[in-house]
This record gives C-alpha cells, structure tokens and sequence, in this order.
C-alpha cells in the first residue's frame, strides 16, 4: 500500500494541468485557499457568538461552507492508525472524524495490506472491521474486501459478512483486474443483494501492478453488468482521463478519496457526470479528512452539488440494503 500510495503522489504531483502551473501548485493554491476559508468562517461564527479571538483548538468541530450537512465518508482503513486492536484504531478514526463533523465512516480492509489476499487473510481483515463496527453501530458501516481470485471464498465472505453480517457492500482492491470475467460471480451477487460494489482504479505513469484495474476496465465490467451499482475508486487518479473513461457509465459513480486535493477536480466530475454521480471519500488513515473534504468544500459547486457528494448520494446508493437489513440512515 506504501509503494502504491508514494507513487499516486508522484503521478500527480510532476504533470501540467494546463494552464501554465503544476499540479503541486495548483494544489498548494486549493489547499490553502479551502484551509483559510474555513479558518475565517471558524473565527468570524466565534466572534458573532461573542467567543472573542481565541485559536483554534483540536477539539473543535471545523466548521465548514456546507454548515450542518451530514458527511457520509465512503471510504476509510484500519491500516495507518495507530493502536494494537481494531477497536484502539477505531476510536483514533472516530476521534479525527468528530473535528470534521463526519457522521459516519465506512471502513474496509484491516491490516497487514495484502495486494492477493489468501481466504484466510481476507475474513481476518473482515473481522477487523467487523470488531470496529460492533463497537460502533452507528458510527461505522463496512465492506467485506475480497478477492476474485478465490470466487468460492468470497461468495462465502459475503454471505458470512453481509447477508449474516452487518456489512453493506464490497471492496475489490488489486488482486485482479476487474474487465476479467472471473469476477462475474461475485458482481452478480453483488446486485442480487443491491450492494455497492468498491473498485480501486489507477492510471499511473510509471505502471500499474499487475491486477490493478484502470477506469477503462471497470468500464468493460460496467457494460457487462449494467444493474450493478460500481464505485470509480479514487476517480482513476488520473482523473481527468478517469472522469471520461466512466461518463458514458451510467451504473459507476466516481469517487475522489485518495491523492491530493487538485483544483478543478469535483468541478469537473460535477460537470460532466452530474453531481448525482459523484461520491467523496477520503482514504483515512492514508489520507487526512482535512485534505478530503476540501476538495468538495472548496470546489465552485453549488451547496446542493457539496450535500450530494458529502453524503445524500452515498445513502440513496445504500437504502436498498438499509431496507432489507432495518437500518436507518
Ligand atoms: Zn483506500
């Protein structure tokens, strides 16, 4: 995961975008406009409520330009975090959610990263997840992460995991690529269940690893399986390509957790899927929730755009399986 994270920054960082700045600059010019504008808001609504100049401290919610929307994050790890059990690395995710005001988490994969996980490594992953969920029903949702290369094992994982279990989608990762008909099996019982289903997709300079799916595979899988709901992983990381490849798509919806939060990035998902289409996630603890969410925050869309992304889409995606499991969102 470390290798694959070094090389997503450094694809993204070294390639023009166009308009005579780099990326890196481009990026320092989002970043630190989306920080100093919630800054600002954070003083100003202190000072209105007569709270005086003090400093920003780690225990108060950030306040944002989408005020009380309630932020959805598709997308988090147990990996990166510090503590010996998923319940110590739950409570570390929870904490730096509750100073962004996330409402919920959906957590996939546990720890070590496996690129080809054997059956035996993916239900230990999932029972890392499952533990955080136990201890926090309403906070956490999960995907069971499994492996098309072992079809038997996670047909069994997600029967275990989501019909007995409490999880609510899927995640596939890097151990085959996702155009190869091995993974039929599993994306059909995906939409028999009316789940997500999570696809990490890559487009980098330097070569994707060897099951590592690109934006035009998850587009082959999407037109053999167009009832079946797929997640754009990390927008392809090239996103303007990525952006394009899925738009004709209409069952892939793009997410833009991971990499860095690059100007123009939502706009342009927004502009050309329609903000319905587009989900955000952050990829914590790889990633910080800060860094995330301005690129939605920040973006030039409308309020209504940031509330769709930020969550009401990544619950209409899940009310079919809130439906058949009672949960409420
Ligand atoms: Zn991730």
């Amino acid at each position: 995961m470390t290798d694959i994270k070094h090389m997503e920054a450094r694809t993204a960082e070294h390639r023009p975008t166009g308009q005579g700045v780099t990326r890196r600059e481009s990026l320092r010019i989002g970043a630190v406009g989306a920080l100093s504008a919630s800054l600002q808001l954070t003083r100003r609504s202190w000072a209105e409520a007569g709270s005086g100049n003090r400093e920003a401290d780690a225990t108060e919610p950030v306040r944002t330009t989408t005020g009380e929307t309630r932020i959805w994050d598709g997308h988090t790890h147990l990996a990166s975090i510090r503590g010996e059990k998923p319940a110590d690395r739950m409570a570390q995710l929870i904490e730096y959610a509750d100073r962004m005001r996330i409402e919920r988490l959906v957590v996939f994969m546990g720890w070590p990263f496996a690129y080809d996980p054997s059956p035996d490594q993916f239900r230990r992953q999932n029972d890392q997840v499952l533990a955080a969920i136990h201890d926090w029903p309403d906070r956490v949702l999960g995907y069971a992460y499994v492996n098309p290369n072992h079809i038997d094992h996670s047909l069994e994982e997600m029967q275990r995991c989501i019909v007995r279990g409490p999880m609510v989608g899927i995640k596939l990762w890097v151990a085959k690529r996702c155009n190869d008909s091995a993974l039929d099996p599993i994306v059909q019982r995906a939409t028999e269940l009316q789940i997500p289903i999570y696809q990490h997709t890559w487009l980098k300079i330097t070569g994707n690893l060897p099951g590592e799916s690109t934006p035009s595979d998850l587009a082959e899988l999407a037109s053999r399986h167009p009832r079946a709901t797929l997640l754009c992983g990390h927008a392809g990381g090239d996103w303007e390509l990525g952006i394009r490849t899925v738009r004709p798509f209409k069952n892939i919806l793009l997410e833009v957790a991971g990499g860095d939060p690059t100007a123009g990035f939502v706009e342009m998902a927004v502009r050309e899927l329609g903000a319905e289409r587009v989900i955000y996630g952050s990829d914590a603890g790889g990633r910080s929730f800060a860094s995330q969410l301005a690129k939605v925050e920040a973006a030039g869309i409308t309020d209504r755009e940031k509330k769709l992304i930020l969550g009401v889409n990544l619950r209409r995606l899940l009310s079919p399986i809130f439906k058949t499991k009672g949960l409420k969102s």
